[in-house]
């Protein structure tokens, strides 16, 4: 009963406010959301959602692709990058792009929020929920926390990571981060930043797929993340707890798949989640969240 009430409680509407833009990367930006005198009663790793109905400017654009699409076009869900404790509420997104003989629809909202959002835009969201959260009592589980993401899946890990440093759990955190170039790196100054403030309790090992790295942290490289790898930072299965973010098997292209009687084409999440369960890990020791 209680934990129905606090639900409600939490996923409300709110009206925030664009305070901050920050470009994270070349198709990347973060917005820092004012949300007023409204509670931080949110966990870190949770979403919020923002309806793309409430901008004017979007307005022919949805009509068309809810009649070719035959349905309403559904709120967008971004996880939040910020701890509670922190000032904005942090949204990242990852702008999806429409490429000829490619996509098949081009993507409603996440251009409009990378590029159109300047200081002040008012953007009413709705939150705060999702299960992908470190439970209360993770300490009696497990001392290691293993954070597996790709891209835009680094933006609920930033915020466990962050809010974990700050109440001094004492958990010791390492996490694995596939990025195509150094420049596709997100918060790659805040990683940085809390590993040097926090080396006994994180350690970050970029992983870019497609080039060297260079002048970034030693222990990166250039690969894959592979069964190696999760090897080396899972030396004791029994003792760790998986959270992995990052692309996975659309519902569209599942059911496509489906159609056509052939198995999905596995993404980073089906990929990451078969190396842990070679590795030894149960599943209730694994988190994930995957999109697109
Ligand atoms: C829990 C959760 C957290 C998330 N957090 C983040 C985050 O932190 N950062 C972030 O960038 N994203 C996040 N996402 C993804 C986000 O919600 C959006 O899906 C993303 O921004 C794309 O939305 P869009 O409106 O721009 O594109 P969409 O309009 O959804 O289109 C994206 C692609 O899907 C294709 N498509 C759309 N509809 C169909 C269809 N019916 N059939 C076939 N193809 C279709 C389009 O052709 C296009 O290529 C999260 C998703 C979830 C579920």
């Amino acid at each position: 009963m209680v934990d129905t009430v606090d639900v409600r409680r939490r996923v409300r509407q709110i009206e925030a406010t664009v305070a901050g833009v920050h470009q994270e990367t070349p198709d990347t930006a973060s917005l820092f959301l004012d949300i007023g005198d409204e509670p931080h009663d949110y966990k870190a790793g949770q979403f919020i959602t923002i309806d793309p109905h409430q901008f004017a400017f979007l307005e022919q654009t949805i009509a068309y692709l809810e009649q070719i699409k035959e349905g309403k076009e559904k709120p967008r869900a971004y996880s939040m990058g910020s701890a509670p404790h922190e000032e904005h509420v942090l949204i990242t997104i990852k702008e999806e792009r429409f490429w000829p003989g490619e996509s098949k629809y081009p993507p409603v909202l996440s251009p409009s929020l990378t590029r159109n959002c300047a200081l002040g835009t008012p953007v009413v969201i709705k939150g705060f929920t999702g299960a992908y959260t470190l439970p209360e009592d993770i300490q009696s589980k497990a001392d290691n926390i293993l954070h597996v993401c790709a891209g835009s899946g680094i933006v609920p890990n930033f915020a466990l990571i962050k809010h974990s440093l700050h109440v001094a759990d004492g958990l010791r955190h390492v996490l694995l981060y596939s990025s195509k170039t150094k420049a596709d790196i997100i918060y790659y100054n805040e990683f940085a930043d809390l590993a040097r403030r926090h080396p006994q309790h994180l350690e970050i090992v970029h992983c870019l797929t497609r080039e060297d790295p260079v002048d970034v942290e030693p222990s990166s490289r250039r690969g894959r993340i592979d069964a190696e790898l999760i090897s080396k930072y899972v030396p004791d299965p029994s003792n760790c707890f998986v959270y992995s973010c990052g692309p996975g098997i659309l519902p569209w292209e599942r059911k496509e798949a489906r159609q056509n009687g052939v198995e999905p084409e596995p993404r980073f999440i089906e990929h990451v989640l078969d190396l842990l369960r070679d590795r030894g890990l149960d599943k209730s020791q694994i988190k994930q969240e995957s999109w697109g």
